[in-house]
């Protein structure tokens, strides 16, 4: 069960502060990009997300977008940002992780996975010995295969939200 929970569980993207990642000991933030800056597949930013990951890297948070998405929808959306990216990155396996963390010139241990999926971004997380913080996901896809997730996902966020995932460092 603990490999399916978060070190932190906020709402949105932006509600993350510089505060809450030093708090996590961590100065680097490994990006989801489907339901966590955008819509799936979208290449319209949620609002405030451009401002919000700029305001990060002035505040000396290194920021890299890792998604299972392909390079043709990644690319273009990472460019808007001015974010290094990495595509195709077979999550939950903590291979693309790993190169994320080496591309940022950080160690595992500084860094913490941002998404809004529990069983690849916080399971991948976990698997890769990576913190995360867990995210309501902010839009509804629409294939089976998703809708599954998403259903055997309830339990576990139920119990995010008993235990209060988090919130030493939210207070
Ligand atoms: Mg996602």
């Amino acid at each position: 069960m603990s490999l399916f929970l978060p070190t932190v569980s906020v709402g949105k993207a932006t509600d993350i502060t510089p505060e809450l990642i030093r708090a996590m000991d961590a100065n680097a933030i490994l990006l989801d990009v489907d339901n966590t800056l955008a819509l799936h597949g979208s290449q319209t930013p949620f609002p405030g997300t451009v401002e919000w990951a700029k305001h990060m890297r002035k505040a000396g948070i290194r920021l890299v977008l890792v998604s299972n998405n392909f390079k043709k929808r990644v690319e273009p959306f990472a460019a808007k940002y001015g974010l290094p990216f990495l595509s195709l990155s077979l999550k939950p396996f903590p291979a693309a992780y790993h190169r994320a963390v080496r591309r940022l010139g950080v160690e595992p241990g500084e860094a913490v996975v941002v998404g809004d999926q529990i069983f690849t971004d916080v399971f991948g997380a976990n698997w890769a010995g990576i913190k995360s913080i867990l995210l309501v996901p902010a839009g509804m896809e629409q294939s089976l295969s998703f809708r599954l997730r998403r259903a055997l996902e309830k339990p576990i966020r139920r119990k995010i939200k008993e235990k209060g995932c988090g919130s030493q460092f939210t207070k």
